[in-house]
This record gives structure tokens, sequence and C-alpha cells, in this order.
């Protein structure tokens, strides 16, 4: 499998017109206080390309995957790294990492054998699928079960069917998956004894040193510590969800450069729609990001942009390539090659992924993961604050 292509453009810095700032450091520190929250190892989730936020960079954060694992040696170095497609297993061998790959999707029987190439651990629970890999020399592996998300993985009512199976081929690890434990709702209560009553099925065929796993991020927030062997946060490593709970700091900061600067008289609109018009002479900013870069069109005339450390409203129809600020506030301040933050801090304000999503009714993990359409993406590292809890 060839790696995907790359994403950085070969010009410099100075001159990009929008980007993306990913905050590394800030990621290792997530990933650290993850760690500690959890108690237990993790399973690092960097699916879709690390959430958006840029996958092996994330991954060269979080520390020595490049390594042999599983020297677990530092706070922020996960156990494993959690993908969702074998080409992305893929990418992170062919850019060197030796760590242990743990693909949380059900294979079809077509790709195992890539999947053994690849030596990534699979998530499996079709007997002819279990029994397939081993034949393939396939290594270690999960068994997947489904406890209500009915999405992935065998029934946790049907898992005496796999009794036979696993006698003679045993998982290294056994996970579930939770729907719903970002909301106050006892649904993870009831996930959690559908998975113990299938492991309690199952105790007389798995091993005893079995790693059990269960927990995404919104269930760490919501137990305040981990379940099992193992925790699988994705979005906490990014900053975003249960930023607060999780006490996490935010990673990405969107930035555009001002391409153009006008003035708008009284009663003329701004962009597709006329879906605004103008009250008074107003000054008007155009910025090099649009929904072709994953600022969603639902930021028209509901977005916030920082600029010179304040806030701006966005006006008019978010377009693909350029959105519109009205920057009247700001007077003469702005001027071409002005640099506006979309999602993220600038000086003392900071639009959250969470605050700017929730705004809008978006998920956060659409936004996070759609910013990785068009704009190029710099690592930066943050010094740590005192107030790391307060990210979101
Ligand atoms: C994406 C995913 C996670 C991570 O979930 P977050 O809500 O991002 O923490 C964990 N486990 C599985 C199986 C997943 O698909």
């Amino acid at each position: 499998m060839t790696p995907s292509s790359a994403i950085y453009p070969p010009h410099a810095a100075d001159s990009w017109r929008a980007w993306l700032d990913v905050d590394v450091a800030a990621v290792r520190r997530n990933a650290a206080r993850l760690r500690a929250v959890a108690g237990v190892p993790l399973v690092a989730m960097v699916k879709a390309d690390g959430y958006g936020t840029g996958m092996l960079e994330v991954v060269r954060a979080l520390g020595t995957p490049w390594q042999e694992l599983p020297a677990v040696d530092a706070p922020s170095t996960p156990w494993a790294l959690g993908v969702a497609t074998l080409q992305e297993a893929a990418d992170l061998r062919a850019a060197g990492s030796t760590a242990r790959v743990l693909c949380t999707t059900p294979l079809m029987a077509s790709e195992l054998a890539e999947a053994v190439a690849l030596q990534v651990t699979p998530a499996l629970h079709r007997p002819d699928d279990i029994r397939r890999w081993h034949t393939l020399g396939g290594g270690a592996w999960h068994l997947s079960i489904d406890t209500g998300m009915a999405r992935a993985g065998a029934r946790w009512d049907t898992v005496d069917a796999l009794q036979d199976t696993l006698r003679t081929h045993a998982p290294e690890g056994v996970f579930t998956h939770f729907h719903s434990a970002d909301l106050p709702n006892d649904s993870r209560e009831t996930q959690e004894q559908r998975f113990d009553a299938a492991l309690a099925t199952l105790a007389a065929v798995l091993p005893a040193d079995i790693l059990v796993h269960s927990d995404n991020s919104a269930a760490l927030a919501a137990r305040g510590r981990a379940r099992g062997h193992l925790a699988r946060p994705g979005i906490g490593l990014y900053g975003a969800v249960v930023a607060a709970a999780l006490g996490v700091e935010p990673v990405v900061h969107l930035r555009a450069r001002v391409i153009d600067v006008r003035e708008v008289r009284h009663g003329e609109s701004v962009s597709y729609g006329a879906t605004w018009q103008a009250t008074g002479t107003r000054r008007i900013a155009t910025v090099a990001l649009g929904h072709g870069d994953g600022y969603r069109q639902a930021f028209s005339n509901r977005g916030q942009a920082l600029l010179h450390g304040h806030p701006v409203p966005v006006v008019g129809t978010v377009s693909m390539d350029m959105t519109m600020l009205d920057v009247t506030d700001l007077q003469d301040r702005v001027a071409i090659g002005d640099v506006a933050t979309l999602v993220g801090r600038d000086g003392a304000h900071c639009l959250s992924a969470d605050a700017v999503a929730a705004d809008r009714g978006l998920s956060p993990y659409e936004l996070l993961v759609g910013l990785r359409l068009r704009v190029p993406r710099r690592t930066v590292e943050s010094a740590a604050t005192t107030d790391a809890g307060a990210g979101a």
C-alpha cells in the first residue's frame, strides 16, 4: 500500500493564506493528562488523520512509538495507536512507526492478508475471519463485542457461539464501545452490564491475562477513571468535547489572512444570497478561508473570528474560498496580510472548537476532522500554562 499523499505545500509558511496551527505540545500534555485520569495505558486514537490534526505529527509528539514498544516510558506514550483503516496503518508504517496499531473497525476478509503484512492488531469477531487470521500467520488481535452501538462486533448475547473458535484461537484483548457516554442517561451502565455478561460467558475460553477495554474520552470524563486495562480516547487528545471535565487544552488554531478590505455602504449586501446588509457604512475584511477548507457554511452570519486579539463577526454567507468579517470596530488597524483566527486562541481570547461547533449545533468531531480538506498544517509547541484545565 502506498502512503497517502503529502499534505504540506512546498512554499514557506509566511506566504500561506490559511493554515492550521496544531499545538503538538498540547497534544502531549493532553495524552499525559488522559493517562493520569484513566489510570491505565492508552490506545491513542489517531484515525481520520488524527481527527484532522495530522496523524504523523501527533504520533511523533506522543513519544516513543517510533521505537519498539512495549516500552511505555513517558507519561504521554500510548500503549498503542488506534486507526480505522489499513491505509492509516500503512501510512504509519511507511513513516517508520513500529508501534502497536489497533484497527478498531471490522476488516473485510479480503483485507486480512494486508493487515498481517502491516503487523496490524485487528478487531475480529467472525469465526471464519478469526481462523483465517491465524492461518495467515497473523499476530495479536482483539475481540470486538457490540453491546448496543449496533455498528460492529459480535452481539453481547450471541458470544456463546464463539466458544469453540476462541478455545483454539485466543485474542489478546476484548473491547466494546459506548454509544452515549457523553449523555446524562444510564446507557453506559447498561452497556457495561452487557459487556460483563459477555465476558462471563467467555470466561472459560479467554486467556486470564486478556486486555479488557471500553472507554472513549466521554466515558473517561463521566467515570473519572478507566474501566478495564486500557482506554481509547480520541477527541480528548485533541482538546475537544469533554475538555473541561478532562482538563485538556485546545490543540487546533485555524488561521486565515486578510486578502482584501473594503467599505460597504448602508443597505449594501455582502456575499452569496445577499443574506447580510450593512447598517451604516461598514468596513469588511475578506479572509482566505471558506467551506472548501472545512470552515462550514453554518458559520455564515453567525461565526466569529479573532483579529488583533478582538472578536469580530462573520458577515454574509461563507463561500468556498473566502469569508467576510465586519472589522468596523477595529477602524484602520486591519491590513492585507493580517492573520485572523477562526478557531482557537489569539491573545487572551479562545474560540474553542467545542464552543464554535456548539453555537451552530455542529459536531465538534466533524468540525475538527473537516479542517484537513485544504489548509496546510504547521506544528507549534506552546508552553505549559498553570490553568491547563481551563482549555474549553
Ligand atoms: C473513535 C473511537 C474511539 C475514540 O472516541 P472519542 O469519542 O473520540 O474519544 C474509541 N474507540 C473506538 C472503537 C472508536 O471508533
